[in-house]
């Protein structure tokens, strides 16, 4: 077989045969093996049409079909997965080749894999990919952590592949050495759930406060795509509320069972967090809501605790609370992305990336989950002062949630005198609250723990670390 291939995937399900198939909407040779060949085979025989396609049975005959310096993309099941199909490649590799894995692994994986296979003088490339099917095929978000010797020979091929911001920019860029394109993917599905649950509880307080039905919160959602909001996940949420049951002509939202899943994700964002010391309170808040309603058992043991009694509001006044939710909601969403870019900052500075905050703004403004005007933003706000704070240090924003602060306040005293519960709005707004308070009660905390455990504790008027002798002192 003549080496003619200018990128390789191995793992041809949805994602990788997608991949495939865009590599090769663009003009690229590409090589396709699959653990089962008759994969490969369907995957040429369906799409083959589309361009040059370069199928492979074995690992040998799938190698020898690259280029060198040999690219070849792993869209494989994360875990072990990805490391058999590594273990089975490397020793058909050279120094200079690059292996891309383009599965949501963790990034702690990521850095050992890098660090295996740059011993052997091969490039592992960690490649976060967000857009799902869809965008596999028509145009990803792309973020690429590797050597920027990797970024040279794969970074053109991605941007030709990637999803395109309404400006032209391809929604790629190298994000960093080793683990740093898998943890921005890991924060940016994080950020999803964020996003995803405070949508879910703005249309749960529309629903119950405002009384409004399905159809016409999709309605109203439409609206707010159209302004500030403007985004793939409000543009799908009234999609989906306008979706009518075929079999029961009930609305969609009604006879799907609330117990939301999850692959890991966002779990890890915020084990991470942890570890990195970062508040994502909203995240967190997000990752519990789903592990909430997926406790079956417990929800049906409480279902009779105590309550208020609320009807909900018409007319005017439930219009006026939804203006009110709106701004809830995008407030909301600041500290939802005020947190991940915290986090990725952090990661940044542990792990020695260098990553460029503005450029993953502008990486997700296409092809991803999260895409949405707002990011333009967020870049605008990072190019113009790299080392800014956080989010809300951003005059605009600081504004911005500045004027939305009243309603924000007044839709999670509604929700609370209500009985709905709004874990993220209600999370949000108290990191909003933590981090203007000229004092925090932290001082009374580091108080208790001198007293307990004489941790001592830092004066306000003097430097130096100091401890009481208690009278609990022994
Ligand atoms: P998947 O269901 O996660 O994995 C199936 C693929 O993995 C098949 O090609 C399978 O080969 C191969 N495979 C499994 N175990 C293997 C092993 N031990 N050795 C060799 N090959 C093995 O596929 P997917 O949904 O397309 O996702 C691929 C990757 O992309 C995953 O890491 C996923 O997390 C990530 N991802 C998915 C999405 C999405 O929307 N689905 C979005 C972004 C990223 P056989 O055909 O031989 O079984």
């Amino acid at each position: 077989m003549s080496s003619t291939a200018q990128i390789g995937v191995t793992g041809l399900a949805v994602m990788g045969s997608n991949l495939a198939r865009n590599f090769a909407r663009n003009g690229f040779t590409v090589a396709v093996h699959n653990r089962t060949a008759a994969k490969t085979r369907a995957l040429v025989e369906e799409f083959g049409h589309e361009g040059d396609f370069v199928a492979a049975e074995s690992a040998k005959e799938f190698v020898d079909a690259l280029e060198r310096p040999r690219r070849l993309i792993v869209m494989v099941k994360a875990g072990e997965p990805t490391d058999a199909v590594i273990r089975e490649f490397a020793p058909l590799l050279e120094p200079g080749d690059v292996v891309i894995d383009g599965g949501n692994a963790h990034f702690e994986d990521t850095r050992r894999r890098e660090r295996e296979l740059r011993e052997r003088g091969i490039h592992f490339v960690g490649v976060g990919i967000s857009g799902g099917e869809e965008g596999a095929l028509l145009g990803p978000s792309i973020m690429p952590g590797g050597s920027p010797e990797s970024y040279d020979a794969l970074g053109p091929m991605l941007e030709r592949i990637a999803a395109k911001a309404a400006d032209g920019t391809p929604c790629t860029s190298h994000v960093g050495p080793d683990g740093a394109g898998h943890f921005v993917k890991m924060v940016h599905n994080g950020i999803e759930y964020a996003d995803m649950q405070l949508i879910a509880e703005a249309y749960h307080l529309l629903r119950e406060v405002a009384g409004y039905s399905p159809a016409r919160i999709a309605e109203t959602f439409r609206e707010w795509n159209r302004g500030r909001l403007d985004s793939y996940l409000i543009e799908i949420t009234a999609e989906v509320l306008a979706h009518v049951d075929a079999a029961t002509g009930k609305p969609f939202v009604d006879v799907v069972a609330d117990a939301a899943e999850q692959k890991g994700t966002g779990r890890w964002t915020v084990q991470t967090a942890m570890d990195l010391g970062v508040p994502v309170s909203g995240i967190a808040e997000a990752v519990f809501a789903r592990a909430v309603s997926g406790h079956a058992g417990l929800r049906a043991a409480s279902r009779g605790l105590a309550g208020p009694s609320a009807q909900p509001l018409e007319g005017e006044a439930a219009d006026a609370f939804a203006a009110k939710v709106e701004q809830a909601l995008y407030a909301s969403k600041i500290v939802s992305y005020t947190q991940g870019f915290h986090q990725i900052r952090a990661g940044s500075e542990e792990y020695g990336w260098g990553i460029d905050l503005g450029a993953v703004a502008s990486l997700w403004r296409g092809g991803c989950i999260i895409r949405a005007a707002f990011l333009d933003r967020i870049r605008a706000a990072y190019d113009a002062r790299p080392d800014l704070p956080g989010l809300l240090a951003d005059t605009g924003f600081a504004q911005e949630i500045g004027a939305a602060q009243d309603d924000w306040r007044a839709v999670v005293a509604a929700a609370v005198a209500g009985g709905i519960p709004v874990p993220a709005f209600a999370a949000s707004l108290a990191y909003y609250d933590a981090l203007r308070a000229e004092r925090l009660p932290a001082a009374l905390t580091q108080g208790q723990r001198d007293f307990f455990g004489a941790h001592t504790y830092r004066r306000t008027d003097r430097e130096g670390s100091f401890h009481t002798l208690w009278s609990g002192d022994r």
